[in-house]
């Protein structure tokens, strides 16, 4: 994906960009006041979603293309620009002719390959040069992600952006969708020129922790945000929990701090060598570990034990997790390590028995 532009010029100089408002279009006095509040508030971009895929069936799915008129009132009445969902080849032309400026693909949808390919025949069939943000597949799975955008691109449009808004995750957990940050970087990091704008809203799925994680993507240097609000969130008819008014949305944006990237002083310099040199120690003790796990490997295969023993793993893995809180550390990042290094040792030992490494 060489040659992107930026989604809007006007604004996209400033970043970040903020796009907000309510997780559903519900009626258009819920619009017209949700919208006028976050235009007096400086939001140059409005969401709203039209069509909406629910996860089971009976909840609100979308007020529908009713709506979208509404959308253009509050172009007109606003000055701010207009973003909807969509999901097939219908919403897409239904959408651009309502005069919708910003298109998303949500998580459902970018898992879908026929879905996307469907959405990209329709873009190129209307030939305009759109503004399209494709938010990660529900599953962690970067290459389903890029390939949603890259049918996007082929399709002849360059305003193209992504947007993180987590993975979902089985059981219970403290985000509604995990972050898993490393994707998005990784994302970053082979597509330097993409906007990524952070979606606190659906990863954490409740109110109060859309300032932190809007902090921290601002920290890792997103290209903006996608905040869901509403004038009125305790009724809200779809994701109430997540929700907040225009109001609290100012004072949260207004407490964010945009780190400036190109200050380095010496001491961040003797701070990153303390980094480098902690990260090979870091290696050299996973090297270490790792020969001792073969050593174990060999002692299994001599008296033919089978080489997991989940018991062990599951005891071993609760009290890191509960060492590794007590040092600050969150849940997650324990067990995601001690996996990644668990399965390491595994594929190692398993050599081992199988006569590769003798
Ligand atoms: C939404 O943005 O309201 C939405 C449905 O999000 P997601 O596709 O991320 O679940
Ligand atoms: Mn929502």
């Amino acid at each position: 994906m060489k040659d992107l532009k930026p989604i809007f010029p006007e604004i996209d100089i400033k970043r970040p960009i903020i796009i907000a408002g309510p997780c559903s279009v519900e009626s258009e006095e819920q619009v017209m006041t949700t919208a006028k509040e976050l235009a007096a508030n400086g939001i140059k971009i409005f969401r709203g979603g039209i069509w909406k895929p629910r996860t089971s069936p009976g909840g609100f799915e979308g007020i529908g293309e009713i709506g979208l008129p509404w959308l253009k009132r509050v172009k007109d009445e606003t000055g701010m620009l207009v973003a909807t969902e969509v999901a097939n080849k219908a919403h897409v032309n239904l959408a651009l002719d309502a005069g919708v400026d910003l298109l998303w693909i949500g998580a459902r949808t970018s898992a879908n390959p026929f879905a996307m390919q469907e959405i990209a025949d329709a873009l190129k069939e209307y030939g305009k040069d759109v503004a399209v943000l494709v938010k990660n597949p529900v599953n962690p799975d970067l290459e389903l992600w890029i390939g949603a955008m890259k049918r996007i691109y082929n399709a002849g449009i360059r305003r193209i952006g992504a947007i993180h808004r987590g993975f979902s995750a089985f059981g219970k957990h403290l985000y509604r969708n995990m972050p898993q940050w490393r994707i998005p970087i990784e994302l970053q990091r082979r597509y330097p020129d993409l906007p990524i704008i952070c979606d606190p809203s659906h990863i954490t799925g409740k109110r109060e922790l859309i300032a932190s994680v809007s902090q921290q993507a601002l920290d890792m240097n997103f290209a903006g945000l996608i905040i869901e609000s509403h004038c009125d969130p305790d009724n809200a008819w779809s994701d109430k929990n997540q929700q907040i008014t225009p109001d609290v949305l100012n004072v949260i944006l207004h407490t964010l701090v945009l780190r400036d990237e190109t200050t380095t002083t010496e001491n961040l310099a003797l701070l990153r060598q303390q980094i480098d040199r902690i990260n090979e120690e870091l290696l050299e003790l996973l090297a270490k570990r790792m020969r001792i796990s073969c050593e174990i490997g060999q002692y299994k295969k001599e008296h033919h034990m089978p080489v997991i023993q989940q018991t062990r793993y599951n005891e071993l893995m609760d009290q890191l997790v509960k060492n590794g809180e007590d040092m600050g550390m969150s849940e997650e990042f324990i067990r995601s390590i001690l996996a990644a290094i668990h399965e390491e040792s595994v594929r190692q030992q398993l050599e081992v028995v199988n006569g590769k490494n003798l």
